[in-house]
């Protein structure tokens, strides 16, 4: 079986939809536990305008008390080239834009058309690697958009190729609300690579409808070899109505890693996190493999 990179979102994705203000210091041990569990690429913040996601406001704070490492590699997602020139100013190894395939989610989410936002991820990208960092564009509401329905498989198709042009080094499908179903995933996952040669490709699903784990199985199926989840399940975003969750990364590891894919991760301390951030939360999350436990048990848990 093909081994699967999981990027881990949970101290931005998963947090940035949080009312109370998460301390700086609970996000550097999340990452830090991310790190200890194996998890080699992660969101580490977002670069966006503090009074819009007020949870995000200490982006360079969680970047500065972050150790200093080749081995594994930060994401920061900016929405433009104020947001890239802050990132490039802090230690992280790689950008995260966002280009977004309806314009009413492009418009709330950061206040640009669809158009403008391909174009901008792109001039983030060619920021990026001036500064010898690489950098990656995530099309975003590429199933399905919280305001104007459908989207249209052509308009993501013809998102990425442009995408593309800009070599970034991987373009990823968000299904941001959490609307898609695998085979909607199989098909856009395939139209999209007659499109965007050797470049790489990965996929974030929410659980909001409970089909993220069958469709993270389903881009793992078409070829995919990296997929996004955050610890516990947590998630959401600001400027999608209703939309929950990632795929929690404990469950994600458990379906594949029981199914003969490796993944590199310590099951067992991905739980542990998960329980840990539980406590940090105060309130029960998604996941459900924290809660049932590994399988099979300890030994001496069976007598
Ligand atoms: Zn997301």
């Amino acid at each position: 079986m093909r081994p699967v990179e999981i990027v881990e979102v949970g101290a931005r994705d998963g947090l940035q939809n949080e009312p109370e203000l998460v301390p700086t210091h609970t996000k550097i041990a999340l990452i830090n536990r991310a790190i200890g569990a194996g998890i080699r690429r992660l969101e580490t913040a977002s670069f966006v305008n503090p009074h819009r996601v007020p949870q995000m406001a200490d982006a360079e704070a969680v970047m500065a008390g972050l150790p200093e490492t080749k081995d594994v590699i930060y994401i920061g997602l900016v929405l433009n080239e104020r947001g890239a020139e802050r990132a490039l100013a802090t230690k992280v190894h790689q950008l995260g834009a966002v280009a977004v395939a309806s314009d009413t989610f492009a418009m709330r989410n950061q206040g640009q058309t669809c158009e403008d936002s391909v174009r901008i991820a792109k001039a983030i990208v060619s920021k990026a690697k001036a500064k010898g960092r690489s950098a990656q564009v995530t099309i975003s509401a590429a199933f399905g958009c919280p305001f104007e329905g459908e989207v249209d498989p052509a308009r993501v198709v013809t998102m990425a190729k442009a995408l593309a042009e800009a070599a970034p080094c991987e373009i990823a499908l968000a299904d941001t609300i959490g609307v898609a179903v695998p085979s909607q995933v199989t098909a856009l996952v395939q139209a999209v690579r007659t499109v965007t040669g050797d470049i790489p490709l990965r996929a974030h699903f929410h659980n909001t409808r409970n089909t993220g784990l069958a469709n993270a199985w389903a881009a793992y199926e078409a070829g995919i070899a990296t997929l996004d989840s955050s610890f516990g399940g947590l998630g959401g975003c600001p400027f999608a109505p209703k939309a929950t969750g990632n795929i929690p990364t404990e469950d994600l590891v458990y379906l594949l890693s029981r199914s003969g894919v490796t993944t590199g991760l310590d099951l067992d301390q991905l739980i542990e996190t998960g329980v840990w951030l539980t406590d940090m939360m105060g309130r029960a999350l998604p996941a459900m493999v924290s809660r049932a436990g590994n399988f099979p048990p300890p030994l001496s848990l069976t007598a």
